[in-house]
C-alpha cells in the first residue's frame, strides 16, 4: 500500500526496541508531513552518528569525537571535578544513564559492555578484566562500585571483579539492592526482600 521509498523508511524504523510496524508507520507519515528541514537533518545526524560518535576510550561510555581521528573522550573522563578515586562499573550505558540520573555518584565510571557468562564463553578476557584492572591500578582509584544488575551473571560479574581488584588492595563495594521506593513489601521477591534485609545498615542518628 505504501509507495517503496516510505515503506523503507517504515522498514528500518521498526528495527529500532519498541517501535513496532504502526509505530513505525507513524513516524515515517509525520516525518513526510513535517517541514522538509526535519528529514533532512535526521538523515545527516544519522548518516554522521557512526563517524562521530564512539565509545569513550577511558571508559567506554557514548562520547564525541572532537577532532577527526582523535579518540572520543566523554563529558564525564573530561570533567576533572569529579572524584577520580571512585569508579563506579557498570554493564551497560543505559546503567550508567540510570546512575547519572540518580546524581548520586560523584566519581567516573567503568562500562563493561557485557557481564561474565561462562555458559555462553564469556569469560574475564571478555569483559576486559585485564583493562579494567590496568585502569584501576595506573589511575590510584581507591574505591570501585560495582554496579552490575542483581541477576546471576551481575553476581558472578562483581563477585570476580571484587575477587581480582581486592587482591590489589582496592575496596570493592557493591551497589545495595532492596525494596523499591514507594513499594508494599508484599510485593517485593523474595531474593530482593532477603537482600535488603541482608545488607541492613544501622541507622545513624
Ligand atoms: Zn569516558
Amino acid at each position: 500500500m505504501l509507495p517503496d521509498r516510505l515503506l523503507r523508511v517504515v522498514q528500518l524504523l521498526s528495527k529500532l526496541p519498541g517501535v513496532g510496524e504502526k509505530t513505525a508507520q507513524r513516524y515515517a507519515i509525520a516525518l513526510l508531513s513535517a517541514d522538509e528541514s526535519v528529514a533532512r537533518e535526521l538523515g545527516r545526524a544519522l548518516a554522521e552518528l557512526h563517524d562521530n560518535v564512539r565509545p569513550c576510550a577511558e571508559c567506554g561510555n557514548i562520547a564525541d569525537v572532537r577532532e577527526k581521528g582523535e579518540a572520543a573522550i566523554c563529558t564525564i573522563c573530561r570533567d576533572s571535578r569529579r572524584d577520580a578515586s571512585l569508579l563506579c562499573v557498570v554493564a551497560r550505558v543505559q546503567d550508567l544513564f540510570a546512575i547519572e540520573k540518580s546524581g548520586a555518584m560523584r566519581g567516573k565510571y567503568h562500562v563493561l559492555g557485557r557481564l561474565l557468562s561462562p555458559l555462553d564463553g564469556v569469560g574475564r578476557e571478555q569483559i576486559g578484566m585485564d583493562r579494567l584492572l590496568e585502569r584501576v591500578t595506573s589511575n590510584d582509584v581507591r574505591e570501585v562500585l560495582v554496579a552490575t544488575p542483581p541477576s546471576v551473571d551481575g553476581e558472578a560479574t562483581a563477585l570476580l571483579i571484587s575477587r581480582e581488584l581486592g587482591a590489589h588492595g582496592v575496596q570493592v563495594s557493591r551497589i545495595a539492592s532492596g525494596v523499591p521506593h514507594g513499594g508494599d513489601l508484599e510485593f517485593a521477591d523474595q531474593i530482593t526482600l532477603g537482600r535488603a534485609i541482608e545488607h541492613r545498615r544501622r541507622f545513624s542518628f
